[in-house]
């Protein structure tokens, strides 16, 4: 499973690199297909330290397999949504700040922008941040926003919830920006149409490989670091 390990270190370090996880908290897990066990990121690094060996293999229930290690309490999270969902096998959580931000307006952002159209319809809002309440909030949706606290997008791979997770912190950033402003979101007319275009566009597969190549491109400045160095 050496593949998923990269994979998951690679979308924390990606998404570290535009903003999202810059403190300890957050998490990346992968359900390989048809495993009845899934990998998450270690508890005790930040998304830009992640490598292969932070990447920790639980049970169903979120129980961390082997080694010392812990996982953040948030894992209960993951296993209930891999519980209501068989179409999902990748969850992206952080507290990217612009994300963060816009979750107390307690409500979807708003669509500011073409690619802010990867929510609509398709993000809602969690009651609280009760682990209970997570996954039964998400349903059918690929985001839920938890009030006052972060963001979790969910896909069937590990590209497209990290690309969904990395357009959701642009979407927020706006919405945070322009939300007390006298600006014009899309109409909501024009934003099927759109939305089906930028599905169409291969946007989130394209930012996936961008992700991917930020956090190798931080792997590698971490291999020049002389061991030791303060
Ligand atoms: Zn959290």
């Amino acid at each position: 499973m050496e593949d998923v390990r990269e994979e998951i270190a690679l979308a924390c370090r990606g998404l570290a690199a535009h903003g999202c996880g810059g403190g300890i908290g957050g998490h990346v897990s992968v359900r390989p297909l048809g495993a009845d066990t899934y990998f998450i990121n270690a508890f005790d690094r930040t998304f830009g330290e992640m490598t292969p060996d932070d990447v920790l293999e639980v049970d169903a229930q979120g129980r961390v397999l082997s080694g010392g290690r812990m996982v953040s309490l948030g894992v209960d999270f993951h296993s209930g949504i891999y519980g209501l969902r068989s179409d999902v096998n990748a969850i992206v959580h952080t507290h990217g700040a612009w994300i963060t931000a816009q979750t107390a307006f307690n409500r979807p952002p708003k669509m500011w922008h073409n690619l802010c159209t990867f929510f609509w319809g398709d993000c809602v809002m969690s009651p609280d941040d009760s682990f209970e309440s997570i996954a039964p909030a998400l349903g059918h949706a690929s985001t839920v926003l938890i009030p006052w606290h972060g963001a979790i997008t969910v896909g069937a791979s590990v590209g497209r919830a990290a690309a969904l997770h990395d357009t959701l912190e642009f979407t927020a950033r706006l919405d945070v920006t322009l939300a007390s402003t006298d600006a014009s979101p899309l109409p909501d007319e024009l934003v099927p149409g759109i939305r089906e275009l930028v599905e169409r566009a291969t946007y989130l597969e394209e930012t996936w490989q961008l992700l991917r190549r930020e956090g190798r491109r931080s792997q590698s400045l971490d291999a020049r670091e002389p061991a030791g160095a303060a």
